[in-house]
């Protein structure tokens, strides 16, 4: 056994000594990415260490066959999961994407991400994940109704409001999650509006929900830039991603006087050395699904985008985009993951003997599923909070979790991942050993 999968040498007779094949690194997934980084906390867990191997391995897995009868009268069968990955600190909890390219191992790692996301912020969950390998853009509403609503029913197994609480995630949204409430509700017969999050506000969900990520974003950008001496007044901001997150984080830096030079999406890329007219490119997007195509700016290859001159780089799309490939030509000095997983192993390696700072996703994004948090402690107690409060809460903790992280950062004189890693995984595993093994 490669000490990559770290898998102890020698094993008591009996027990599984080595990962099951869907659990090794491949190390060109994600889940392979998300090993390296549990193998580099590794080292500073203390006598924690010993319960290493249970971030190595999901709790649960669970792959559905998800039918659906297509508007033209055919059966199509799509491939969907639900992965709880920890659950010691509480109920599992983290999004569901509707995605082409989504894989098992894709969504194993973005469980364990929650886990640790979760933890680093100290909201009182385990991580969880879902995903149906699906382009949502092919299906009609009726469709993306159907398939949503059989996808709830074959993981109704595991979810619930006090089990595992789904929300957004890449290509899903207050909608989808009023009918995975509705789903769940009818078959548990009373309406649970606790078992997802990020619902439209009339159906329980919470004011500032939609734009929390965003949100987050900006607020521990804010506290990088003031750690770091870089002033975010005419600081140039390259964004890749303009949905809920890259599209919001852009919005609060040009509101701070920043410039957002250069934006990328699925539509295309492009650039005003300027200063993009945020707004308009906000109501463009509204209306025409992307960027591609708006007036004010010039457009960029794809691959150019990522030699942009500026000082704030924001990758909010997907996993696995700052590459050993490109991260050489990166001439940001703040990297913000507003995605769960974009940066590589050896990109981040890259970045760090650059100089580069890179706030990893696993505390940048955590503005979403805290205020995640607070939709659920308001449906509990059927009392809700104004949208003031809410974002005045979101900002405390995310100010307070990144301060900590700085400091055991300084501390162990490692970067910010490692340093939430630390934080987080200790969570995790001293609440592991409290609870012990059962039987
Ligand atoms: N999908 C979001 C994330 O990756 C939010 C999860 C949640 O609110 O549960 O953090």
């Amino acid at each position: 056994m490669s000490s990559s999968t770290g898998a102890p040498a020698a094993t008591p007779a009996g027990a599984v000594h080595t990962l099951p094949s869907y659990l090794q690194a491949d190390h060109l997934g994600p889940w392979g990415n998300y090993l390296q980084q549990v193998d580099r906390v590794t080292p500073y867990l203390g006598s924690l260490a010993r319960w290493v191997e249970t971030l190595k391995r999901p709790k649960r897995i669970l792959i559905v066959d998800v039918p659906i009868e297509l508007d033209n009268g055919t059966i199509a069968h799509y491939e969907g999961y639900r992965v709880q990955h920890n659950l010691s600190r509480g109920p599992g909890k983290g999004g569901v994407r509707f995605h082409q390219d989504v894989t098992l191992s894709e969504v194993m790692a973005l469980s364990a991400w929650m886990s640790v996301k979760n933890a680093a912020v100290n909201v009182p969950y385990g991580g969880a994940k879902g995903g149906i390998r699906v382009d949502p853009k092919k299906l009609s509403m009726g469709e993306l109704e159907r398939l949503t609503r059989r996808y709830t029913s074959e993981i109704g197994l595991l979810i619930g409001p006090s089990k595992d609480i789904p929300a957004p995630d890449v290509n899903t949204n207050g909608q989808i999650m009023a009918w995975m409430m509705d789903t769940y509700s009818m078959n548990v017969g009373a309406t649970a509006t606790g078992v997802v999050t990020g619902k439209p506000v009339d159906l329980g969900g919470s004011l500032g929900r939609v734009e929390a990520t965003g949100r987050g974003v900006y607020t521990v950008g804010v506290e990088a830039a003031k750690l770091t001496g870089l002033a975010l007044e005419g600081a140039r901001v390259a964004v890749q991603g303009f949905g809920n997150v890259g599209g919001i984080a852009a919005k609060l830096f040009a509101e701070a006087g920043a410039k957002v030079v250069a934006v990328q999406d699925h539509t295309g890329t492009i650039f005003n050395g300027q200063g993009l007219d945020v707004p308009a490119l906000l109501a463009h997007v509204k209306t025409r699904g992307g960027v591609g195509g708006f007036a004010g700016a010039d457009v960029m290859k794809a691959e150019e985008f990522w030699a942009v001159d500026c000082e704030i780089l924001i990758p909010a799309a997907l996993e696995g985009q700052i590459t050993k490939d490109n991260a050489g030509q990166i001439k940001a000095k703040l990297v913000i993951e507003g995605a769960n997983g974009p940066t590589t192993t050896e990109a981040d390696d890259i970045l760090h003997d650059k100089g580069v700072l890179v706030l990893p996703d696993v505390i940048a994004n955590a503005g979403g599923v805290t205020v995640s948090y607070f939709e659920w402690v308001q449906d509990f107690s059927s009392f809700f909070w104004s949208e003031d409060e809410i974002n005045a809460r979101l900002v405390r903790i995310m100010q307070e979790a990144f301060a900590g992280i700085w400091q055991v950062a300084q501390e162990h004189k490692v970067s910010l991942r490692t340093a939430t890693f630390i934080v987080a995984c200790k969570r995790i595993l001293h609440a592991r050993e409290m609870r012990g093994l059962y039987p």
